[in-house]
C-alpha cells in the first residue's frame, strides 16, 4: 500500500531559515531512502537533505531562494509501502556540501551531527598532492563517501603547484632557448631570446591553473567532499580541520595520510634574505639573477639549474658528495656532466658551503671540500639539498601513528601504518620522492580501503631527471647489481649510431639494458633527448618480465630514440647489425 507524505525539514542542527540553493528532485522522480531532496544553505555550510522514505515524488513545496527551518515540508512523495519505514533519526541525518552547484546525487551519504562543523565520513583523506586526489577520486569511484582536507586553496599539492608541473613547463622553455642556440653551428641562427618574465610566470600559472582547476571539477564530479584547512589527528578517528570558518571535526572509520614534503631548509642558509630561495620560490621566477649559486647537485636542483641558466644566469652548482644526480650510474650521468660543464661557470662537487653572508652587492658564500674554492659572492642561492616529510606535523601521536625518527610514516605494502584503519602514501611514508610513486601507492591504499586486496607490488620505479639531456632510470641499477653480486647481462647501445639522434643534432645518448640469470629485464638507464619518455617502454617490459628476444624482436619505428631500446637488447641477443660485434658475440 502506498500513502502520501510530507517530507519535513529534519533537525540539522543550529541551520534556522537556511536558504533552499538547489533543488535535486521533479515530480515523477523516484527516490531512495537516503537520496538527497535539496541542498540548503546558511553562512557555515551547505548540506543536502537526503530523504527518510523511498518512494515517488508528487510536488516539490519549495522553490530556490525559500527559506526554511525545521519542520517546513519540502516535498510531497507517494511512499511505497515496501520501503517506507522511517529511519532511525541519526541514519537520515543531513548531507553537508562543500560546493553550492553540486549535480544531483545518489552517491554515498557524508553524515553531519547536529553540531554543523562535526563531519563523519568513511574515508578521510590528509592532503590533496597526487598521492591524495588520486586515493580520494579512487575511493569515491569504489562506493566510499571521503573527504579531503587540503590546507591550500588549490588542490594538487606540490606536484601540480610548486613541482613536477611548473619545472617542467619553465624546462620546455629551456629546452626550446637550448635547441634555438644549438642549432648554430649547424647554419640555423636565431636572435638571442628575449624572455618576458611576467608573460611567461602568467603562462606557467595558467598550466598550473587548469590542471588544478580540473582536479577541483574532478572532485565535484566524484563528490568528494573537499574540506580547506589545515587537519590533524585528534584521536584515532578524528581530525580536527582549522578552516577559514573555523574548526570543523572530521569523524572517520579509515583514514589515508598523504601529507607530503617540503624543502629541507639548513639552518646554513639566512632564509629571511629573499635572496636565498628553495624550489618553490625559485619556480616564481622573482628575478633571472646574473649569478645564481644551486647548493645541490641531484635532480630538483639540476633541473632549476637548467630553467635559469637557459634564461640567462651564469650557474655555479656546488654538490657535497662526489658526483651528481648520486644513486644513478655514473656512464649515465657523463654526457651531462660533459654538457653542463661547458655551459656553468662551475661545477664544484665533494664541496660543502661553509657559511653564506649576505651583504648588498650579493652572497658571499664560503666553500670547503678538497677542491674547494675560495669565498665568492652570488646574486642568489638556490637551495636544493632535498626534502623532509610533513610527519612531524599532522598529530600522529594523538592517532597512534607511529613515526620513523626522520618524520616519515612506515608503512607495509597495503600502505597501511601500524594503525590498521589508517594508512600512508607519498613523499610521507619514503623515498623515492615522487609523484607516480604517490599516484600509485595511492590507489593501493584506496582499493585497500575499499575491501580489495592490492598491493604495492611494482617490480620498479622510474627516476628521470629533466635536464638537458634527460637522465632516466629504472629497476636495478648496474652499481646496485654489483654491490649485491647479482649476476647480470648488459646490452648498451651509443646513441652515436642512432640515426635519429643524429637528426636531433645529438650525439651524447646512450641507452643501457640489464637483465638477470634467466634472461628477464632487471633494470634500464637512458641518457639522451626525451630519455624520461623513453623510460616507459623499458618499465612496461620489465612488469611483463620481458627478456632480450621479446624486446628485440618486437619493431620499432624507424627512425625513433625507441630503436635504441630495441638495439640494447639486439646487443645482449648477439642480432643487432646496427653495431660490428666480434663474430663470437653473434648469435
Ligand atoms: P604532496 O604533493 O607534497 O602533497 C601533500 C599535500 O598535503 C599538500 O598539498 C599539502 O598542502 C597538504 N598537506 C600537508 N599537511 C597538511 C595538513 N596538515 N592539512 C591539510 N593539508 C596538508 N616528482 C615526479 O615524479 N616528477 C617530477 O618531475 C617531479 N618534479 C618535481 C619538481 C620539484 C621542484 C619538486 C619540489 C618536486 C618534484 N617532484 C617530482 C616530486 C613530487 O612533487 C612529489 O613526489 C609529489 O608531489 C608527492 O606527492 P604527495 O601526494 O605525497 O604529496
Amino acid at each position: 500500500m502506498s500513502e502520501i507524505v510530507d517530507i519535513e525539514l529534519p533537525d540539522i542542527g543550529d541551520f534556522e531559515d537556511v536558504e533552499v540553493i538547489e533543488i535535486l528532485k521533479s515530480p515523477g522522480d523516484r527516490v531512495a531512502v537516503e537520496d538527497s531532496l535539496i541542498t540548503v544553505e546558511s553562512d557555515k555550510a551547505s548540506v543536502e537533505i537526503p530523504s527518510p522514505r523511498a518512494g515517488i515524488v508528487k510536488a516539490v513545496l519549495v522553490k530556490l531562494g525559500d527559506k526554511v527551518s525545521q519542520g517546513d515540508a519540502i516535498l510531497t512523495l507517494e511512499s511505497e509501502a515496501a520501503v517506507s519505514e522511517p529511519l532511525e533519526p541519526e541514519a537520515v541525518a543531513p548531507i553537508p556540501a562543500t560546493t553550492t552547484n553540486a549535480q544531483p546525487t545518489t552517491a554515498p551519504a557524508i553524515r553531519i551531527s547536529d553540531d554543523a562543523t562535526q563531519i563523519k565520513t568513511d574515508l578521510v583523506v590528509l592532503g590533496s598532492g597526487p598521492g591524495g586526489y588520486t586515493a580520494a577520486f579512487r575511493a569515491a569511484d569504489l562506493g566510499k563517501s571521503v573527504t579531503l582536507i587540503e590546507r591550500y586553496k588549490s588542490l594538487g599539492g606540490v606536484c601540480l603547484n610548486v613541482g613536477c608541473i611548473p619545472s617542467k613547463a619553465l624546462l620546455h622553455v629551456a629546452q626550446v632557448i637550448n635547441e634555438a642556440a644549438h642549432f648554430t653551428q649547424y647554419g640555423v641562427a636565431f636572435a638571442e631570446p628575449k624572455v618576458n618574465l611576467a608573460e611567461l610566470t602568467a603562462w606557467k600559472t595558467s598550466v598550473v591553473e587548469r590542471l588544478t582547476g580540473g582536479l577541483a571539477q574532478l572532485a565535484k564530479q566524484r563528490k568528494v567532499r573537499v574540506i580547506q584547512g589545515s587537519g590533524r589527528f585528534i584521536s584515532p578517528h578524528r581530525i580536527l580541520v582549522e578552516t577559514n570558518d573555523g574548526e570543523k571535526t572530521i569523524e572517520f572509520e579509515q583514514a589515508i595520510v598523504a601529507a607530503g614534503s617540503e624543502p629541507a631548509r639548513l639552518d646554513l642558509f639566512p632564509w629571511d634574505d629573499a635572496r636565498i630561495m628553495d624550489s618553490t620560490q625559485a619556480l616564481t621566477l622573482p628575478e633571472i639573477p646574473d649569478r645564481l649559486l644551486v647548493v645541490g647537485g641531484g635532480i630538483i636542483g639540476l633541473e632549476m639549474a637548467t630553467v635559469y641558466h637557459a634564461l640567462g644566469s651564469r650557474v655555479t652548482v656546488v654538490e657535497i658528495t662526489d658526483g651528481l644526480i648520486p644513486g644513478c650510474d655514473r656512464d649515465l650521468i657523463r654526457p651531462l656532466v660533459r654538457i653542463i660543464k661547458e655551459r656553468y661557470e662551475n661545477i664544484y662537487l665533494s664541496t660543502k658551503v661553509t657559511h653564506v653572508e649576505p651583504q648588498e652587492e650579493g652572497l658571499g658564500v664560503g666553500f670547503e671540500g678538497n677542491d674547494a674554492p675560495g669565498a665568492d659572492l652570488f646574486d642568489r642561492i638556490l637551495v636544493a639539498t632535498g626534502r623532509v616529510p610533513n610527519g612531524a606535523t599532522i598529530g600522529a601521536d594523538n592517532a597512534g601513528i607511529h613515526l620513523s625518527d626522520a618524520g616519515f610514516v612506515p608503512v607495509d605494502s597495503q600502505q597501511r601504518t601500524n594503525v590498521p584503519h589508517i594508512f600512508a602514501i607519498g613523499d610521507i611514508v619514503g623515498p623515492p620522492m615522487l609523484a607516480h610513486k604517490a599516484t600509485h601507492e595511492g590507489k593501493v591504499a584506496a582499493e585497500v580501503c575499499a575491501g580489495r586486496k592490492s598491493h604495492f607490488d611494482a617490480r620498479a620505479i622510474p627516476s628521470v631527471a629533466y635536464t638537458d639531456p634527460e637522465v632516466a632510470w629504472m629497476g636495478i641499477s648496474e652499481s646496485e647489481a654489483k654491490a649485491q653480486g647479482i649476476e647480470y647481462q648488459k646490452g648498451v647501445f651509443p646513441w652515436a649510431a642512432s640515426g635519429r639522434s643524429l637528426c636531433l643534432g645529438r650525439d651524447e645518448g646512450l641507452t643501457k639494458l640489464l637483465f638477470d640469470q634467466d634472461k628477464r629485464l632487471i633494470g634500464a638507464g637512458i641518457v639522451g633527448p626525451n630519455a624520461g619518455e623513453l623510460i616507459a617502454e623499458t618499465m612496461l617490459a620489465a612488469e611483463m618480465g620481458a627478456d632480450p628476444q621479446d624486446i628485440g624482436l618486437s619493431i620499432h619505428p624507424h627512425p625513433t630514440l625507441s630503436e635504441t631500446i630495441n638495439f640494447a637488447a639486439e646487443v645482449v641477443e648477439g642480432t643487432i647489425t646496427d653495431l660490428y660485434i666480434s663474430k663470437k658475440a653473434v648469435n
